[in-house]
C-alpha cells in the first residue's frame, strides 16, 4: 500500500504518444491523492527507436527506479517474452498493457479488457448481454471481445473487413470460453445479427476524426439495443450520436480509456482511483483539444 511519502516514476511507451491522455490523467489523480507522481511518454517515433526497443527501454527504466511503464501499440505483444510474470488475462489476452516493476522485477497485466468492463458497468449499469455483435476485431477489438466474453455474453458475433482476422480471433475466444459462442461473421449479416442482439460494439478505427464515418448501417439499431464505440476522437462519434438519436443506451469511448487509466493507477499505486473524476478531467482534456 502506498503513503503519501512515496514518490513515482511511470511511463508509456509506444509510437505517436507523444498527445497522449494517459499521463495527464494518472498525474492529476495522483495530485489529489498527495502522490509525488511523474508520468512521461515515451515516444518510438520521436527518439526514432523500434518497436523492438520495448525491452531494453523497460529494463533501463527498472535501473532508473521506474516504478511501472503503460505499454501500447506497437509493443503490447511484443513485450510478453521479456517480462518476468504475466497476469493469467493477460496471457489468455496475449497482451499486456501495464508492467509494473517491483524488485528488479517485470510483471505484466492488462487494463484495455478490464478498463473495458469498468466503463460498461459504470456507464451502462444493467445493460442486457446475453448476445452482443461487434464490429472491429484489432487490438483495441481483441480486448473488448475477451471483457464481454469474461462478463458472460452468451454469444458474440464478430464482424470484421479483414474476415480471417475476425475468423482467428473467434477461434481463439472461443477455446478460451468454450461454454460460450463466439461466432465470425460478414457484414452482411448484420441484418439477423442485431435483431437478436442486445447490444453493439464499435472496435473498427471508423468514426474517429481521421477516419469519419458510419460502420455499421444505424437504421439496423432499434432502441432496445445498447450502443459502445471504443473510440473518444471525437468522444461523440457519429454513431453515438445515431444510436442517441433513436433513444439507444450508450457508451462512448472515453470510458475504456478512462477506464485502462484507473485500473493501471491502481496497480501501480495500491490507492482506489475515483473514476467519475478522472472521467471529468478526461472529457476536459478532450474538450481543450489534447
Ligand atoms: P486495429 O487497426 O488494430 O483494428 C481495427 C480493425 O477494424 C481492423 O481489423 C480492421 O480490419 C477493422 N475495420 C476497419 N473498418 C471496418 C469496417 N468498416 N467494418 C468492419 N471492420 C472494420 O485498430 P485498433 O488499435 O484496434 O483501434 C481501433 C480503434 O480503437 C481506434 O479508433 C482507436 O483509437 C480506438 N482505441 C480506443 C481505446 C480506448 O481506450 N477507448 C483503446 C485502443 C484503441
Amino acid at each position: 500500500m502506498s503513503t503519501a511519502s512515496e514518490s513515482y516514476l511511470v511511463g508509456l511507451i509506444g509510437e505517436g504518444i507523444t498527445v497522449s491522455l494517459t499521463p495527464p490523467m494518472h498525474e492529476r489523480e495522483a495530485d489529489l491523492h498527495g502522490l509525488r507522481y511523474l508520468y512521461r511518454p515515451v515516444d518510438l517515433t520521436a527518439i526514432s527507436r523500434p518497436a523492438e526497443a520495448v525491452s531494453a527501454l523497460l529494463r533501463a527504466g527498472s535501473d532508473l527506479g521506474f516504478n511501472a511503464f503503460n505499454i501500447t501499440h506497437p509493443c503490447k505483444q511484443l513485450v510478453m517474452e521479456h517480462l518476468d510474470e504475466v497476469s493469467d488475462d493477460a496471457q489468455r489476452l496475449d497482451a499486456v498493457n501495464t508492467v509494473l516493476i517491483r524488485d528488479g522485477r517485470l510483471i505484466g497485466y492488462n487494463t484495455d479488457f478490464s478498463g473495458f468492463t469498468q466503463g460498461l458497468e459504470y456507464g451502462l449499469p444493467d445493460a442486457a448481454i446475453a448476445s452482443v455483435v461487434q464490429v472491429g476485431t484489432g487490438g483495441a477489438g481483441s480486448a473488448v471481445a475477451y471483457a464481454l466474453l469474461k462478463k458472460g455474453v452468451q454469444k458474440l458475433t464478430l464482424v470484421d473487413l479483414d474476415a480471417g482476422r475476425a475468423a482467428g480471433r473467434a477461434a481463439a475466444l472461443a477455446s478460451l470460453f468454450p461454454g460460450q459462442e463466439v461466432e465470425a461473421a460478414s457484414a452482411e449479416v448484420l441484418p439477423e445479427a442485431l435483431a437478436a442482439a442486445d447490444g453493439l460494439v464499435n472496435a473498427t478505427p471508423v468514426g474517429m476524426y481521421t477516419h469519419p464515418g458510419l460502420p455499421i448501417d444505424t437504421s439496423l439499431l432499434e432502441q432496445r439495443h445498447w450502443v459502445a464505440d471504443v473510440i473518444y476522437r471525437p468522444v461523440e462519434t457519429d454513431l453515438i450520436k445515431a444510436a442517441t438519436a433513436k433513444g439507444c443506451r450508450v457508451l462512448d469511448g472515453g470510458h475504456m480509456a478512462v477506464g485502462q487509466a484507473v485500473d493501471a493507477f491502481r496497480l501501480i499505486t495500491g490507492l482506489e482511483p475515483d473514476p467519475a473524476r478522472i472521467r471529468t478531467h478526461f472529457l476536459e482534456l478532450v474538450a481543450a483539444g489534447r
